[in-house]
């Protein structure tokens, strides 16, 4: 029993909970994926395959198509006959009708998703089960609600597809990415090829046999699983008229790059390095809750995760302690353990860069807190860790880590506060907990940020707008705003 002044801490951290697992029977996984190209699952043009892994035991789930240039010029010209002669000819309402059937669909299959999601991916069932799948259904059935309306959204404009949209999508929500991309695309009349990441491929091919059981004519959905350089075929591919990327600043640079001049149009989103900003008027216990759900859940592979916390001096070291308090009670463990909240990091290749980061910060010789909690023997597993103090010119502050670690600093006024949110090459998302509306609107309007959320964090909704200034990226997904870049207006 830890014993303070503050009645908030005065409980146990000593205790377990029951296992409470999720079931995996009712999944099938076959052992062989092949690419899913003209509405058939065909085998990659040169017999290459590579393995999926579940991160939270090491073992292989199955095996996808390692798709070559040759495949992704395949589907690229399924998706554009699809577009010609039949997807752009559809009225909205007829394609409104596919984009409702696939969204019911994933809903009757919502348990094997999020189970697929969990061992595919590494993240807890309590999210995948809460958030990414019924997010995913949500996406579709908001953007069917606009395919027969687009009228409405561009008032007084002709309203035109643009092609065939290649999409690339991260491995962090792999099917609630794969739905960002996919409804806006077909909703406004494109036909699209999507690679998902290496190493979350399974639920971006279990929508593809979903979009083959609605009955999608073939070629309006391609999925071409596989490396980076899939991704780069795609990219490079002149019939694709507009590229959709989600992923590190790095590689989205480099597509930028590669679009310049040409013409084709684009969406990035990448990288970020949010700040929490707790003022010593917010609800405490509150905030400190928005942060660790901002942070440490998803095993922090958010790219608006709330990896750096600003807190008013005043009350920094109630906040910190309770902040300490609260790792110690954080499950790290089994991904498919409802009472965990921390599940497994998505690769041995993530782990190695995070522990790169923490090594950092202790060489440095920063103030560093660990959670103790026990983590499993096989598996990627990094216990939530917290940096106090840390400069605003460390790389642990201005760089994105991408895993449960948090940076700790203090500031005194709302312009330090501010600066300080602001001083990072990213500008993504942002929190700002006091109980003020009229700071709340103060500090909002002057952060640099795509999505500010206040006294709340990590809150989604298909009809909210999201995407980043800087080096966070360029155009908005989502909500009506998530239409535009799909269309060309006269
Ligand atoms: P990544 O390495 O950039 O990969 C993203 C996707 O691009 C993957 O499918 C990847 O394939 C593919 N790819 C790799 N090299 C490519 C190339 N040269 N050309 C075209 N595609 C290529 O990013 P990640 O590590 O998977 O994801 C984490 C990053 O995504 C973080 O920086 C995070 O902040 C960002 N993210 C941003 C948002 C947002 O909305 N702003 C949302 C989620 C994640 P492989 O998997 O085979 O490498
Ligand atoms: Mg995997």
């Amino acid at each position: 029993m830890t014993t303070t002044n503050d009645p908030s801490l005065n409980f146990s951290t000593d205790w377990k909970y029951a296992p409470a697992p999720e079931s995996s029977d009712h999944v099938q996984l076959k052992s062989r994926y092949d690419l899913f190209i003209d509405g058939e699952f065909t085998a990659p043009a040169q017999g290459a395959y590579f393995d999926t892994c579940n991160p939270a035991t090491e073992t292989n789930l199955a095996e996808v198509g390692d798709g070559s240039e040759d495949d992704v010029n395949r589907a690229v010209q399924s998706a554009r006959k699809a577009y010609d002669r039949v997807w752009s000819r559809l009225s909205g309402r007829e394609r409104g009708k596919y984009l409702f059937r696939i969204a019911r669909m994933i809903q009757e299959r919502a348990r094997e998703l999020a189970v697929i999601e969990s061992m595919d991916g590494g993240k807890p069932i309590r999210e995948s089960r809460t958030v990414d799948i019924p997010l995913a259904a949500a996406h579709f059935f908001y953007y069917a609600g606009w395919a027969d309306k687009l009228q409405y959204a561009f008032p007084g404009r002709e309203v035109r597809p643009l092609g065939v949209a290649g999409q690339i999508i991260p491995w962090n929500f792999p099917l609630l990415m794969a739905a960002w991309k996919i409804a806006p695309a077909l909703a406004t009349g494109n036909t699209v090829v999507l690679k998902p990441a290496e190493t979350t491929p399974l639920t971006a091919l279990k929508l593809a046999e979903i979009v083959q059981e609605a009955d999608l004519p073939p070629g309006v959905v391609n999925i071409v699983t596989g490396a980076g350089a899939t991704g780069a075929a795609l990219v490079a591919n002149p019939s694709c008229s507009k590229i959709a990327f989600t992923g590190s600043t790095e590689i989205g640079k480099r597509i930028q790059k590669s679009l310049a001049g040409t013409g084709r149009t684009y969406t990035l989103e990448l990288g970020g390095k949010a700040a929490n900003i707790i003022f010593e008027d917010a609800a405490l216990d509150q905030a400190v809750e928005g942060v660790v759900n901002g942070i440490f859940f998803n095993q922090g592979h958010v790219c608006c995760a709330g990896s750096r916390l600003l807190v008013q001096e005043s009350v920094a070291s109630i906040v910190i302690r309770k902040l300490k308090h609260r790792l110690e009670t954080l499950v790290v463990g089994d991904p498919l353990d409802k009472n965990t909240d921390i599940g497994a990091i998505n690769s041995r290749a993530q782990l190695d860069k995070i522990e790169s980061y923490i090594d950092r910060g202790r060489k440095d010789g920063l103030n560093l807190f660990q959670s103790e909690c026990p983590v499993p023997q096989k598996g990627y597993w990094c216990r939530p860790t917290l940096f106090i103090d840390v400069a605003q010119s460390h790389p642990l502050v201005q760089e994105e880590i991408f895993g449960p670690v948090l940076t700790i600093q203090t500031f005194r006024t709302v312009e330090e506060a501010v600066e300080k949110a602001n001083n990072t090459p990213y500008g993504l998302s942002g929190g700002v907990w006091t109980d003020k509306g009229s700071k709340i609107f103060k500090v909002t309007s002057r952060l640099r940020a795509g999505v500010v959320w206040a006294n709340t964090y990590n809150k989604f909704d298909p009809s909210s707008p999201f995407g980043g200034y800087k080096e966070s990226g360029v155009g908005r997904e989502g909500g009506l705003h998530g239409l535009a870049p799909y269309v060309s207006l006269t």
